[in-house]
């Protein structure tokens, strides 16, 4: 059982239309009865469609709307497509995930999501910075210079912020439902942590009703973001569930 206060975040990537907010009710109902509520944060993180009419359904439930990217410019502007951060908090959201492996992979920089960032928190969103290693570089063995340089590039000139947590999310963990070992895990979050103090760091990768007894006994992760099985109330409920067990 953990006593800790932990963060659950579902990541619905492209997925969901109105009808998937039904889904919610399950969860809202979960969360009002659940002892040990004060324990924790849920935060939904859906597609930009959904952020309003999510937000509005969440009211009062305590369970809080972030978004999953923006734009790295905070001012409107002419790119077709984009939303940019004070778009996202205009309807709803107080999260927002930056700097996601799916978008590194698509050729988002470092730069870019240190722009992003900055933008985030000058809308006064909350930010879950994603790192992790490919997994490439986790065999290469250089798992700590890959994610030291994401969290220097990633935070330049940031000051340290409660507003920022940070989301530890190696890449060949994500989708594949394998999790890195306890051991290994355990070293790198105090890794992250060492290199930046006073943050909270999550976990993300395959996190499952499953795994959740082992990775809960990793007792320095302050939470997990969630992809596949946020999408299931039952499976989100369940991970939950086993953590405070
Ligand atoms: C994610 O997309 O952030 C994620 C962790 O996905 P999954 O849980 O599906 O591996």
């Amino acid at each position: 059982m953990t006593n800790k206060y932990m963060y659950f975040i579902a990541n619905w990537k492209m997925f969901g239309v109105l009808n998937s907010l039904n889904t919610l009710n399950r969860v809202v109902k979960f969360f009002k009865n659940f002892k040990k509520r004060k324990s924790l944060k849920i935060i939904y993180c859906p597609p930009s469609t959904l952020i309003d009419p999510m937000s509005k359904k969440l009211r009062g439930s305590n369970i809080e709307v972030g978004a999953q990217n923006c734009h790295e410019q905070d001012v409107y502007g002419a790119f077709t497509g984009s939303v940019n951060s004070s778009m996202l908090k205009s309807v709803g959201a107080k999260y927002i995930i930056i700097g996601h492996s799916e978008n590194r992979q698509a050729g988002e920089t470092d730069k870019s999501i240190n722009l992003k960032i900055k933008s985030a928190l000058k809308s006064r969103l909350s930010v879950i910075f994603c790192i992790g290693e490919t997994l490439k570089a986790k065999r290469k063995k250089i798992t700590k210079s890959v994610l030291n340089k994401q969290i220097k590039a990633g935070l330049k000139n940031i000051k340290n912020n409660k507003k920022i947590i940070i989301a530890y999310e190696p890449v060949w963990s994500i989708g594949t439902g394998i999790i890195p070992k306890s051991d290994d895990l355990f070293k790198t979050i105090s890794f992250i942590k060492k290199e930046k103090k006073n943050y909270k760091v999550l976990y993300g990768g395959s996190v499952n009703p499953k795994n959740i007894n082992q990775l809960k006994s990793i007792n320095n992760i302050d939470g997990y973001l969630i992809g596949g099985a946020s999408q299931d109330p039952k499976k989100f409920i369940d991970i939950i569930k086993k953590t405070y067990n």
